[in-house]
């Protein structure tokens, strides 16, 4: 058994820091206060060979191990609190990773060589109206026309939209190609909404994470052409369960570095400012909850890079991915509650400064709610994935 990272991800890890510390930092306030992510930034980041990590240097990606990419993610949420940062990185990672996987050579040519450039963003496209956490309920339709095929539907909650309306990518798309079946129904489309007609765009405003779009798709009678349609048909389910498994070990990895910073920034705020007469550190009061936020981060460190690391087994065939799909939903279940547990005690230390903009912190505490309230998954969903993978199949709840 080993702790460590290898030496090369140690030095991975130290560039990517320094690399976040001055690009990131000095400028995640103007990102949330702009709802914008400074292009020159991106192509920064692109520059660094941070985009399209897990892709293939074929098309221009680093190829890069996936205990990697999760330390970029964590680098990444230290220095961006609001997390839109990390919701550009982690969802083009692991959808331009599904992308390569599953979509025809042409496809892939033309976007991920754009996606590895920071000149396209790489979307999921899942939840509708009616739901998001019962996947296999969506409504949305691709009926085969010649060719082409015809959707028709409607997408809510779905970020980076008017990210690819202003450069370039699309969107990985779930819709029903046999409407009349549940999960097994469902087919994914790589959608390149950009190039495609009849489709209405509508814009939501959010509390938190601003710097990347969220937005409602309302398809009507939008054609697609057929090579678009990722794998097989009628198996985009599995497909989607596993760039969210992947997603969600990022998510993880990012609210890991978000509650990190946050702690850290509260150790120094606790050790400096007095209260009669002593450091508030010395206070049981202050320092008891310090230590448990520090056991658990410290704790939760390990469950999230042994989800890393477990893809990293996967895809050398030493371990099963069932897994890699429980660890991936105990650190998504854990990090965003802990990460929001952290900056609301670390703003309770702060005293009226925790509630000021200028901290800054609660940043971070409109950003991490999303993790915690649903994307990539809400809490009980994990919970569920959890249960089933430790009881068993028959154990899952909404199954007769
Ligand atoms: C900021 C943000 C960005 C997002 N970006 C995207 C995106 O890019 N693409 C995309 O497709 N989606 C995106 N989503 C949507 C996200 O995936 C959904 O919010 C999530 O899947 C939950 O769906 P829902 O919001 O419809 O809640 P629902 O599914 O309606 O659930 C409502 C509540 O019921 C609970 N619940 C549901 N079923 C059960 C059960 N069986 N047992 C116990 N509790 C249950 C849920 O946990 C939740 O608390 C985003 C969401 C947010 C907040």
């Amino acid at each position: 058994m080993d702790f460590e990272f290898s030496e090369v991800e140690k030095m991975f890890k130290e560039v990517t820091r320094k690399f976040f510390e001055s690009e990131l930092k000095p400028i995640y306030k103007k990102i949330d206060q702009q709802s914008y992510i400074p292009k020159e930034f991106i192509k920064k980041m692109a520059k660094q060979g941070y985009l399209g990590i897990l892709n293939s240097q074929k098309y221009g990606g680093s190829e890069a191990s996936f205990v990697t990419a999760a330390i970029v993610a964590e680098e990444i949420g230290k220095n961006d609190i609001s997390l839109a940062t990390a919701v550009f990185y982690l969802v083009n990672t692991a959808w331009g990773y599904i992308l390569e996987k599953y979509a025809k050579e042409e496809i892939k040519e033309e976007f991920i060589p754009k996606l590895v450039k920071g000149e396209a963003f790489i979307g999921i496209c899942s939840t509708e109206p009616t739901g998001g956490s019962d996947v296999a309920s969506i409504r949305t339709t691709a009926i085969k026309k010649g060719t082409n095929y015809v959707i028709n539907g409607e997408k809510i909650y779905i970020s980076g939209v008017k990210e690819i309306l202003e450069n370039d990518g699309g969107l990985v798309t779930l819709v029903k190609t046999k409407p009349e079946l549940k999960h097994r129904g469902i087919s994914l489309f790589f959608l390149p909404i950009k190039r495609m007609k009849n489709i209405e765009v509508s814009y939501l405003e959010n509390m938190g994470r601003t710097g990347i779009s969220t937005s409602l798709l309302r398809f009507k009678d939008s054609e697609v052409e057929e090579k678009y349609i990722l794998g097989n048909l009628n198996e985009g389910f599995y497909y989607a369960m596993e760039g969210f498994t992947l997603a969600r070990i990022l998510v993880a990895a990012s609210c890991l570095g978000m509650a990190e910073s946050v702690i850290e920034q509260g150790i120094e705020y606790i050790k400096n400012r007095e209260a009669f007469g002593k450091p508030i550190a010395k206070y049981e009061g202050i320092q008891f909850p310090l230590t448990e936020l520090y056991t658990l981060i410290e704790a939760s460190k390990l469950l999230v890079y042994k989800a890393a690391w477990l893809v990293d087994k996967y895809k050398n065939k030493e371990v099963e991915w069932k897994e890699v799909v429980k660890f991936s939903a105990m650190s998504k279940m854990l990090l965003p509650q802990l990460a929001l547990n952290t900056v609301l005690e670390v703003m309770k230390w702060h005293g009226a400064l925790g509630y000021t903009k200028e901290l800054g912190l609660e940043i971070g505490l409109r950003g991490v709610l999303s993790y915690y309230l649903g994307a990539e998954g809400t809490t009980n969903i994990m919970k569920i994935i959890i249960g089933r993978e430790v009881l068993g199949k028959e154990f899952v709840p909404y199954k007769e």
